[in-house]
Order: structure tokens, then sequence, then C-alpha cells
């Protein structure tokens, strides 16, 4: 059997283990802080005063995800493939931002939700990802960042808007956003983190078990029959369902609820869309996120006008809306929101179609 994963263990999980293998508690939080602070992944391998701590620590395994493939866009933003020990891979997004970079974290291999306008979805749900390996996509990234950019490279803030449904894999979700948020470890701000969701309600009703972390709603639509084309998931859990859902959650005093909004040519993006989600968000701490929509290789949608934008953003302004245009990152790369996929694996399908295609001949 592997061993178990050291990136899979809270603190209280480490101390646990000291203790029962005569090392005072104490030491976990050095071996937290060399980890995580000082990402000095050797440490388990240095000599300490008292060779118990080596030997207790020799059970665990350190290895992180393997970085196989690296792309950087002219605006600054890194895509890495990384492979998980299983061979399969996600991708993982560094993106600047004014004076730190963000990462971009997946949290399932492919996704279950299949969004008519994802990348991602076209994939299937392959599996989730555990806690380890969240955790390890950040401390990969990380690592590259003080490597490669050290005049940027402070603690990445984190979104959780790379592959997958994240409130999909709550419980896996959350234990990695516990670990990482440990005062003697990566000691991140619960308002540091952002999960973005489709609407995933069995999810959002479990949010008050989880730290107080930004919350994203991927709504792109405020009507229902549009929404339903859009995120096929809303037929279960439709809009007003989740809003309602969404209100029950407390809020700190500045903290608002983001609604991102994929603005798509012809589809969602009319004056009278952007009235309707005015009202529908009226009186809510909302801040909208527009997104215009990022095309991909066969992509059955089209990006608006610069104009049709700008006139969007006003409607809600005006209506009291805060509302902010997600300018894209990393399209030369098809690191862009919902772009995310393993190309290699579209390679492979493609292949595989034409090849049933030319036998069907
Ligand atoms: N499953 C989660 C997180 C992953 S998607 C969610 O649905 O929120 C992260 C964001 O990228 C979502 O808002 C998603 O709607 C958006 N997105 C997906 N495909 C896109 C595309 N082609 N262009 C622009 N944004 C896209």
């Amino acid at each position: 059997m592997d061993n178990v994963s050291f990136y899979s263990l809270t603190l209280g999980h480490l101390k646990d283990h000291f203790l029962q293998n005569n090392v005072k508690p104490f030491h976990a939080q050095t071996v937290f802080t060399e980890i995580y602070k000082k990402l000095n992944f050797n440490f388990q391998k240095s000599d300490f005063d008292t060779p118990l701590i080596t030997d207790a620590l020799g059970v665990f395994d350190f290895s992180l995800p393997k970085i196989v493939r690296e792309q950087n866009a002219k605006d600054g933003t890194t895509k890495f493939l990384l492979e998980m020990k299983d061979g399969l891979k996600v991708e993982t997004v560094l993106i600047p931002f004014h004076k730190r970079f963000t990462v971009c974290l997946s949290s399932q291999v492919g996704c279950a939700m299949n969004c008519s306008f994802c990348y991602t979805g076209t994939q299937g749900l392959k599996r989730n990802l555990l806690a380890q390996e969240i955790i390890g996509q950040y401390l990969v990234a990380w690592q590259w960042l003080i490597q490669n950019r050290p005049e940027k490279s402070v603690c990445p803030n984190i979104v959780f808007m790379g592959q997958g449904e994240p409130l999909h894999n709550f419980d896996e979700v959350k234990k990695a956003i516990d670990i990482m948020l440990t005062t003697e470890g990566l000691h991140l701000g619960p308002r540091q983190i952002t999960l973005s969701t489709a609407g995933y309600l069995p999810g959002i009703e479990r949010l008050n078990e989880m730290a107080r972390v930004n919350i994203a709603l991927s709504l792109h639509s405020p009507t229902n029959s549009v929404r339903n084309e859009l995120i096929p998931l809303n037929r279960s859990y439709n809009i007003e369902t989740v809003l309602n859902a969404l209100g029950k959650i407390p809020l700190l005093k500045r903290q608002f609820v983001n609604f991102e909004y994929l603005l798509i040519k012809d589809l969602n993006n009319s004056s009278e869309d952007a009235v309707k989600l005015a009202t529908l968000l009226q009186g809510k701490k909302a801040i909208v996120n527009l997104i215009p929509f990022n095309e991909f290789p066969d992509s059955p949608y089209k990006r608006p006008s610069v104009e049709s934008i700008d006139r969007f953003k006003l409607i809600l302004e005006e209506n009291g809306i805060p509302t902010t245009v997600r300018t894209t990152k990393g399209d030369d790369i098809l690191a862009a929101c919902g772009q995310l996929k393993v190309l290699d694996e579209i390679t492979q399908a493609k292949k595989l179609r034409d090849e049933k295609n030319k036998n069907n001949l």
C-alpha cells in the first residue's frame, strides 16, 4: 500500500501521530512551518536532534504532483499540466494580479456538470481530487513562482475555478482549505480563497461547515430557461432555489457574493437581460463579474463586442449593482476560464473519433 501523503494531514493528525511515536507533539508545528512556510520538502531527511522525528516522518509520502508541461502566456499567466500519482492530469494556472499571483486550482479530474459553454465539461468526470492533490497543486505552483518570479512570489491567493465543481467534492476541498488555513502552515486567510460553484445545492447547504471563504456563483443568466441550457444542473436546482440558499450564508461586513456572468453573443447579453439581472440581485450583497465568453476549438458560442459588454455593465451599475469585467488572462494558451482541458486527451479523443469514422467508411 502507498504511504499516507504528508499533505493529507491536518496539524492535529500530525500531533497525534507524533504522540503515538513518542515524539513531543509541539514538533508538529516545526514540521508544518518547514514544509508550508519554507517549502523545504527535503526536510524529513534532515538530521534531527531526535532521530525519533525522522523515523516518525519516514512513514509519510512527501511527493508532489509532477509538472509535465508548462506554458507561459504573453500577459504573465502560466499554465501547468500536473500529473497525479495514478497518471491522471489536471491543469493549474498562475495568474498575475497587481501585487501578487492568484492560483487557479482544479478540484476534480474533469467535471460532471457538463455546462454547454465549458471546455472542461466536455471531458466528463474522471474522479475527485484528494485534499493532498489540491494542496499539491498549490505548493508546486508557489515553488515555481519563488524560483521563476522571485520579485512577486508572496504566497498566492486561491480561486477554485479550474477543472471541476468544488462543491461536488465537498469533503476533500474542505479538508484542503482547512489545512491551507493552518496558522503554523500556509496561514492563508479565508478571504484569500474564492470558491466558485455552478450552483450545486447540496454543497451550498453545507457551506456553514467550512471556513468563511469567498463564494462565487456562476449565474450566467437571470432566466431559468436560458440557464437550463447553459448549466444543466439548473434543472435540478433553479435560480431561485440557489439564491435562496446563498442568502442564508452569513457574510462579514464588507463581504459580498460574487456573481459570475458569462457574456455570450446574442444569447444572454441584451439590455433586457441586464435589467432582469439587476432586478434579481437588487438588495443583495452582490458583485457581478462579467466574463466575456472565451472561445475554444469548436465552441458553440461567440464572444460579444466590447460595446455590448460596456452597455451591459453600465445598465447594471445604473441599477446600483457593482460590476467588474474580467479581463481575459492567458487566452493565447487556452488557460482562460472554461478553456482548461487536457489537450493530450483531446488529441487522443479526436484520433479515436477519426479512426472510428475511417472504419465506418
Ligand atoms: N464549477 C465551478 C468552477 C469552475 S469554472 C463553477 O462553475 O463555477 C470557473 C468559471 O469559468 C465559471 O464561472 C465558469 O462558468 C467560467 N467559464 C467556463 N467556461 C468558460 C468559457 N468558455 N469562457 C469564459 N468563462 C468560462
